[in-house]
């Protein structure tokens, strides 16, 4: 069986703080100060979906497959525009990088808590 392993991956988008599951808080827009949960990270856009968080709302034709009415789309929010609120603290936070074990975890830049989950 291959490993494959994406070792070569890390090296465009390495500079991606925040990954799917994190809690972040937009900065700014019409979100700001909201909390949410990170669905899905782009790192080729450097953008992320945030659960419940810059939903835009579409009126739709019915159609045949559809019966009309208003859907709900999450629009993907820059990173640039969010911060990663720590699970400890609770506060947002900026994230340094740690190495252990030759591995690199993210860590709370204000109370030192590693954010990674590491097993
Ligand atoms: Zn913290």
């Amino acid at each position: 069986m291959q490993n494959a392993s994406h070792r070569s991956a890390s090296a465009r988008g390495a500079k991606l703080k925040i990954k799917k599951g994190d809690m972040v808080i937009v900065l700014c827009g019409k979100e700001k100060g909201k909390k949410g949960k990170v669905l899905e990270v782009f790192p080729r856009d450097g953008k992320v979906i945030v659960e419940r968080l810059n939903v835009a709302k579409r009126h739709a034709r019915p159609s045949r497959n559809f019966q009309g009415g208003i859907i709900e789309k999450a629009v993907p929010i820059a990173i640039s525009k969010i911060m990663l609120v720590c699970p400890r603290c609770s506060e947002k936070t900026k994230v340094k990088k740690r190495k252990v074990e030759d591995k690199l975890i993210r860590v709370c830049a204000r109370c030192r808590e590693v954010v990674d989950k590491v097993k």
